[in-house]
């Protein structure tokens, strides 16, 4: 069987995917896996594609002590017991910095360009570099592709793409990026299939899940993001400030003497919805807490996504339709019922049963503007540039827009 692996790789884990390529060249979902807890307690996780277990078993620490050695094991795994041999990985890499507008088959220079980008995203780029690196190493001739967050947001007008600092620094790369990207992209694809009504149209979409971000689209192209430099920018998240006064961090450094290690720590772990609440960074456990505070963290979040849905209406100079994604726009009827009473101004009036089923279209037939919830699939999307970029391999090794280094 052809497949293509897509990696997902974080601080403690790696998430993976398996597709399979069907002779008519479509690519089908086998295998969704994960190996957790590394440098702890290691363990490997793996379902087929109708949700039977693949795999559930612990290794001891030793055996996998970083996130390129729980990759080794977990390919190991897919070619040992599997016999999984896979033509080409995929990998999710958060920040394709101002050089990458679109996927890039992986060689040493590309590993070098985007190991400038790890003061951008210090979080993420390197734990998504390590694995590539290494599986660069042992496997040289196995082909690999970096696709990036920041990708689809790439094409935004200057005045998107700024801040109100001086030129240089926006040459050096102090920019709005965005982020999302990919799960932005795969939504734009999808909806000449799903709702070709609003395809073309001017789309607010609203990513709502552990991390949390909105994008506006016009004809299927990114205009504005909520996510700016950093994916700490815009709504809150689960333990994400989301939007906040520059002055509130050089109070922090001032007034209460944190250090930028302290202060990067707070912004990323101890915010959002977990500090407002003081009970959890999950939106369920908030959903079904009686405590005041967690009502109130809900309350905080539901009012800013309206707010920056009003932003990135202006930036469209309207809106068409609202779509919801992720783990909470996907699965929270009540989040989208409040976020959705709040947009009656902009023409939205929603459907309680729609809503309810989860139905693709969740608003009234008479809504002005008709609410959407379509369901993301970055890895999907991770998959199909790997495929193309491996169908054509000549010419992709470069990015499209260079700056001079
Ligand atoms: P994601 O990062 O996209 O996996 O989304 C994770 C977030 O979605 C967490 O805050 C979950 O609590 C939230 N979530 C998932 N299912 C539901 C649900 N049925 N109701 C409310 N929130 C949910």
């Amino acid at each position: 069987m052809d497949t293509i692996l897509v990696v997902n790789a974080g601080s403690s884990s790696v998430k993976f995917q398996v597709f399979a390529l069907d002779g008519d060249g479509r690519l089908r979902r086998e295998i969704k896996g994960q190996m957790d807890g590394i440098g702890s307690r290691p363990r490997l996780r793996a379902t087929g594609a109708t949700g039977d277990t693949l795999a559930d078993r612990a290794y001891p620490i030793e055996s996998v002590q970083d996130v390129p050695g729980a990759l080794m094991l977990a390919s190991a795994w897919l070619r040992d017991e599997l016999q999984l041999s896979p033509l080409a990985v995929g990998h999710r890499v958060v920040h394709g910095g101002p050089d990458y507008d679109r996927a890039v088959l992986i060689d040493h220079g590309v590993i070098a360009r985007l190991e400038r980008f790890t003061t951008l995203a210090p979080l993420h780029q390197p734990h998504n570099l390590a694995p590539i690196r290494s599986l660069l190493a042992n496997f040289p001739a196995l082909p690999q592709v970096a696709c990036f967050d920041t990708a689809f947001h790439r094409d935004h007008d200057q005045v998107a793409d700024h801040y109100a600092i001086p030129r240089g620094l926006h040459d050096e790369g102090i920019r709005r990026y965005g982020f999302h990207g990919l799960s932005y992209e795969y939504i734009a694809k999808t909806l000449p299939q799903v709702a070709p009504d609003i395809a073309k149209a001017r789309v607010v979409v609203a990513h709502l899940g552990s991390g949390a971000s909105m994008c506006a689209i016009h004809g299927g192209r990114s205009v504005e993001s909520t996510m700016g430099f950093t994916a700490l920018d815009g709504l809150p998240m689960g333990t994400r400030t989301g939007q906040i006064d520059p002055g509130v961090i050089l109070y922090l450094m001032t007034a209460k003497g944190m250090s930028p290690p302290e202060v990067q720590n707070f912004l990323y772990r101890d915010c959002g919805l977990k500090g407002l609440s003081g009970i959890s960074n999950d939106m369920r456990e908030l959903q079904n807490s009686s405590d005041p505070r967690a009502a109130f963290a809900i309350d905080y979040f539901v009012y800013r996504v309206a707010l920056h849905a009003g932003m990135l209406a202006a930036a469209l100079q309207g809106v068409d339709a609202f779509v919801f994604t992720a783990g909470i726009g996907e699965n929270s009827v009540g989040i989208r019922a409040r976020i959705a009473e709040r947009l009656a101004w902009l023409g939205v009036t929603l459907d309680p049963t729609e809503n309810a089923r989860h139905a693709l279209r969740i608003s009234r037939a008479d809504s002005r503007t008709p609410v959407y919830v379509v369901p993301t699939d970055e890895e999907l999307m991770i998959a199909q540039h790997t495929l193309s970029l491996l169908l054509n391999r000549h010419s992709s090794s470069r990015p499209k827009r260079e700056r001079a280094s």
